[in-house]
């Protein structure tokens, strides 16, 4: 039973209290007009954002916030910024990025007319006394990062023919088209792997970390 309580209470208290994405507004007061800043950085405790970027677990984000009264709820405008990380859509490597989000939404009050008449995908609501911007951010995140990221914007990504990088295998990287009846041939072929290679001794010789160890135990 005690482990119990431990872990609902883990769940439930940081959202109880406002932390993370949960804005606690009961000290703005319903007075239309009333008015709160808040500056907060929450660190990520899911990955937010697309299959090949998104926000990444315990990123650091930035939400710099004013909240205001309106008739029908809590009108919230600021900023998101975070780090992103992704996987570039045409070289496949990994990169980082940054993302802003310019956040302008309504959370309607649980009793207002806007709650009563607007459908469930119409406005985002409070709970309590609560503004959750998780649902408005992964929104947001989903129409801001692209579908098809890249590490950067005239990336050259693979070889057609051998996949590598073509930003590591240089401008004159290409591939003499073989007629497919002598590719079988191309085995037999000088530098091919089997046919010995004259620089192969080069590396079995006084290695980095034989000399590291060495050192160490002079010691
Ligand atoms: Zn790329
Ligand atoms: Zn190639």
């Amino acid at each position: 039973m005690p482990a119990d309580t431990t872990a609902r209470s883990r769940s439930s208290a940081p959202r109880a209290h406002g932390a993370g994405f949960v804005l606690d507004v009961r000290s703005l007061g319903r007075a239309p007009g009333s008015m709160r800043e808040l500056r907060r950085t929450v660190i990520t405790t899911e990955r937010l954002g697309l299959d090949l970027v998104g926000v990444p677990v315990g990123a650091e984000v930035e939400l710099d916030l004013r909240m205001q009264s309106v008739s029908e709820g809590v009108l919230v405008t600021g900023t998101f910024d975070a780090p992103v990380t992704g996987e570039c859509s045409r070289c496949l490597e990994q990169f980082t990025d940054t993302v802003q989000l310019s956040l302008t939404e309504l959370f309607a009050y649980p009793d207002s007319a806007t709650d009563q008449t607007a459908d469930d995908d119409e406005v985002y609501r409070m709970r309590d006394d609560l503004i959750d911007l998780e649902p408005l951010v992964v929104d947001q995140l989903g129409l801001e990062l692209p579908l098809q990221p890249l590490c950067s914007p005239d990336c050259q990504g693979l070889c057609p023919e051998c996949g590598v990088r073509m930003a590591i295998a240089g401008s004159d990287h290409g591939h003499e088209i073989l007629d497919p009846r002598w590719a079988g041939l191309a085995k037999f072929a000088p530098g091919s792997p089997g046919s010995g290679s004259p620089d192969k001794g080069a590396a079995t010789g006084n290695h980095p970390t034989d000399t590291a160890r060495n050192s160490t135990e002079e010691n």
